[in-house]
């Protein structure tokens, strides 16, 4: 048994003071419980989000949805406003977990969780190497079993996915994470919220441990999305069983149709990069919401993916996802 301090805030003004490097958020403790089970985390002090009034609301001001951190997944995704104006949320929500874990987790906890690498989610002492455990230490994944690592975005220090699907949902529609530190509240859009190992590297990190660009003292306290009149999203998880599991690939589309051509569409993917990755989607266009029009256009959107020897199928495997949901969303397949 390791010893910790527990506190419960009953406001964010006394949370987030409390808040610092030794500090660890604990709201439906889906995650942080896993990570202390295995010596991914040890922190001395755990403060509880749970006291505080108000953030589990979900609601719609003016032309924005508000989801507030501690909704769970099971509360987003049968929320009418949420599955009224952003669909695919909604969807990745209810495909997250089990219904157990939908019922405790939070939207808040869910994008700050870290990756399935199996080489990660080890029990200490590692036998292995691994940059994100052990800075330094090698990425043994790189030319181990790497089936189900990056096809965007990896450096040889890590090569690892980001895994929630609410996140992915969350970057195709544009939200953005309002946060709260010490030095105030800001909103960090969540397409630019996590990190690829390269823009990690950039940031002066090894490419292996900075993840987010939430600071660590700041707590994400709601998400703000936009509502387009007349636009539609949906989100297609491809996994190995239905019941719950992590993703191979998934796929959220948002579209707005004219004169049945696509006018707007946003196209994000998830489980195929240590962030959900966006897609370039002006060819898409004017184009015809068929099978037949889109595949080679998200074909050519996704020409630079490099996927690693294991991982060659996630090229294949997320743009029929991508096609599907987009499908879906244009009320076509
Ligand atoms: Fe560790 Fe990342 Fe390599 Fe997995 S991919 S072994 S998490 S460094």
């Amino acid at each position: 048994m390791r010893e910790f301090e527990y506190a419960r805030g009953a406001s964010l003004q006394q949370i987030v003071a409390g808040l610092g490097a030794n500090a660890a958020i604990i709201a439906g403790g889906t995650e942080l419980l896993n990570w202390m089970r295995l010596g991914i985390a040890d922190p001395p002090r755990i403060i509880d989000l749970g006291g505080v009034d108000g953030l589990d609301r979900i609601s719609r001001e003016g032309d924005h949805l508000t989801v507030g951190a501690l909704a769970t997944l099971n509360m987003i995704g049968e929320d009418p406003l949420v599955l009224a104006h952003a669909t695919a949320l909604g969807q990745a929500c209810l495909l997250a977990a089990s219904a157990q874990v939908r019922n405790r987790a939070t939207i808040g906890g869910n994008v700050l969780q870290k990756t399935r690498c199996p080489y990660f989610r080890s029990e200490v002492p590692l036998p292995w190497g691994c940059n994100k455990r052990q800075p330094g230490s090698g990425c043994a994944a790189r030319n181990g079993i790497n089936a189900r690592h990056a096809i965007f975005g990896w450096t040889d220090a890590c090569v690892a996915v980001q895994p929630s699907d609410p996140a992915v949902a969350l970057s195709c529609l544009d939200a953005e994470a309002e946060v709260v530190g010490a030095s105030g509240c800001r909103f960090i859009p969540m397409k630019e919220f996590h990190l690829t190992q390269q823009e990690a590297a950039a940031l002066g990190s090894d490419g292996a441990e900075l993840e987010t660009r939430l600071a660590p003292d700041e707590i994400i306290v709601a998400y703000r999305i936009p509502v387009r009149n007349g636009a539609r999203s949906a989100y297609v998880k491809v996994r190995e069983r239905a019941s719950y599991e992590y993703a191979l690939v998934s796929a959220a589309a948002c579209v707005e149709l004219d004169a049945d051509r696509i006018a707007r569409t946003d196209i994000a993917l998830g489980s195929v990069a240590q962030r959900p990755w966006r897609l370039a989607t002006e060819s898409l266009v004017g184009a015809s919401p068929t099978r037949e029009a889109l595949a080679p256009l998200i074909q050519a959107a996704m020409s630079d993916a490099r996927p690693l020897p294991q991982n060659a199928y996630k090229v294949t495997m997320a743009c029929n996802a991508a096609v599907r949901a987009l499908l879906t969303a244009a009320g076509q397949s």
